[in-house]
C-alpha cells in the first residue's frame, strides 16, 4: 500500500535519539492550562478522563494571523479569528469520550487503512523522535510507540485536554512507556525545541487550524534537517459524481449519527462542513512548499476522500 519512493537523508538515517529523560516529565500542569507543559505521572493516574468545563484557548503567543485576518471560518460560518481556537475546542471537548467509536461508525472502520497507509509512508524507524500533532485519542502515537522501540521517543500532543485525555488513558493502558502527552497548539509548537524530531505526523487535525501556514512554519521549525512530515486529512474527491454521493452522506447521515451516538449533531456538521473548507490537495501542497519542505508529493486515498501530504525538510 505505500509509495515509499523517498529515502531519508544520512542524518535521518542515523538519528538515534537515546535520550530517556523527558523534557515534559518536569511540571505538573494544572487542570485548564492551556498549552505547553506535561501533567505529572501523578495527575495522569488519577485524572478523569472527561470532565468539567471547556478550558479556555487562546491565540498563541507570536501567532501569525497572515492569511487569517480578523475573521476566519468555522465550518460554514464566518467568526473572528480569536473564537475559532474556542469553538474547535469545544467540539472536540464534546466528542472527546464518544470520539473512536464515531471514528468507526462514520468511516465503517476505513480510517483504520488510511491511518495504516500513513504510517507506511512515514519511514519511522527504532530510536527516532516522533511528535504526533493534534494526535487526540493516539491511534498514530500508539503504533509509532511500538516502532521506535525503547530507545525512541514518542510525543503525542493536542491542544484539547479531552481529546489528550483519552489518548493519555488509553496509551498508559498499552503499556506505551516511551510516550509523552503534551499540551500544545499546532500554531507555535511551543513546547517543542527547533530541529528535535525525525518524523512530524498530523492526522485530520490540521483542517481545525485556525492559521495553518503558522502551523506549517511551527512544523518546519521543530523537525530535524533530513526529517518527515507526513498530513493525513480529509481532501477534494476526485471524482465529481462520487462527490455529490459524498456530500449527501456527510450533510444528513454524520449529524444524525452524532445526534444517536454523541448526543451531539451541531459537532458533526461542524465535522462536514469543515472537511468542505480545507484546502484541496495542490493548494495544500504549495502551503507546504512555501513553509520551507521540499520533495513535496501526495496520495489519495479512497478517490481523494482523503489525501496524504508528505514533506522533507533537506
Ligand atoms: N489525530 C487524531 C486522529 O487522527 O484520530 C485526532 C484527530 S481529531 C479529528 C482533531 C484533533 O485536532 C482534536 O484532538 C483537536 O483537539 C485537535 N486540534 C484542533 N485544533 C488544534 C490546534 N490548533 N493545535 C493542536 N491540536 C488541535
Amino acid at each position: 500500500m505505500s509509495n515509499e519512493n523517498q529515502k531519508p537523508t544520512a542524518q535521518n538515517e542515523s538519528a538515534q535519539d537515546t535520550d530517556k529523560v523527558s523534557p515534559f516529565l518536569t511540571e505538573p500542569l494544572p487542570q485548564g492550562t492551556p498549552q505547553g507543559q506535561q501533567q505529572s505521572l501523578q495527575q495522569q493516574l488519577t485524572d478523569t478522563p472527561v470532565s468539567g468545563s471547556v478550558p479556555k484557548y487562546n491565540l498563541p503567543r507570536g501567532a501569525n494571523t497572515g492569511n487569517v485576518g480578523a475573521t476566519t471560518h468555522f465550518g460554514y460560518q464566518t467568526v473572528s479569528s480569536e473564537d475559532k481556537a474556542q469553538k474547535v475546542a469545544e467540539v472536540f471537548h464534546s466528542v472527546a469520550s464518544k470520539y473512536d467509536i464515531m471514528n468507526d461508525l462514520m468511516s465503517f472502520g476505513i480510517h483504520r487503512l488510511w491511518k495504516r497507509f500513513a504510517i507506511n509512508m512515514s519511514g519511522v524507524r527504532r530510536g527516532q523522535r516522533v511528535l504526533d500533532i493534534a494526535g487526540g485519542t493516539g491511534d498514530l502515537a500508539k503504533v509509532f510507540s511500538r516502532e521506535v522501540g525503547p530507545t525512541g521517543h514518542v510525543v503525542l500532543s493536542d491542544i484539547n485536554e479531552s481529546m489528550l485525555n483519552v489518548g493519555r488513558d488509553r496509551l498508559i493502558d498499552a503499556g506505551c512507556t516511551n510516550v509523552d502527552f503534551v499540551l500544545a497548539n499546532a500554531e507555535t509548537l511551543e513546547p517543542f525545541e527547533d530541529n528535535s524530531f525525525d518524523l512530524l505526523t498530523i492526522s485530520f487535525g490540521l483542517r481545525n487550524v485556525t492559521d495553518k501556514d503558522a502551523a506549517l512554519a511551527a512544523m518546519y521549525r521543530v523537525l530535524k534537517p533530513g526529517g518527515r512530515l507526513l498530513i493525513l486529512e480529509f481532501s477534494k474527491p476526485v471524482f465529481e459524481p462520487f462527490s455529490k454521493l459524498y456530500d449527501l452522506y456527510s450533510f444528513t447521515a454524520l449529524p444524525i449519527m452524532g445526534k444517536i451516538v454523541a448526543n451531539d449533531s451541531e459537532s458533526y456538521k461542524y465535522l462536514a462542513e469543515s472537511i468542505r473548507m480545507h484546502p484541496d490537495q495542490r493548494t495544500l501542497k504549495g502551503m507546504m512548499e512555501n513553509a520551507g519542505f521540499q520533495n513535496t508529493d501526495y496520495h489519495n486515498l479512497t478517490g481523494g476522500i482523503v489525501a496524504v501530504h508528505r514533506g522533507f525538510k533537506l
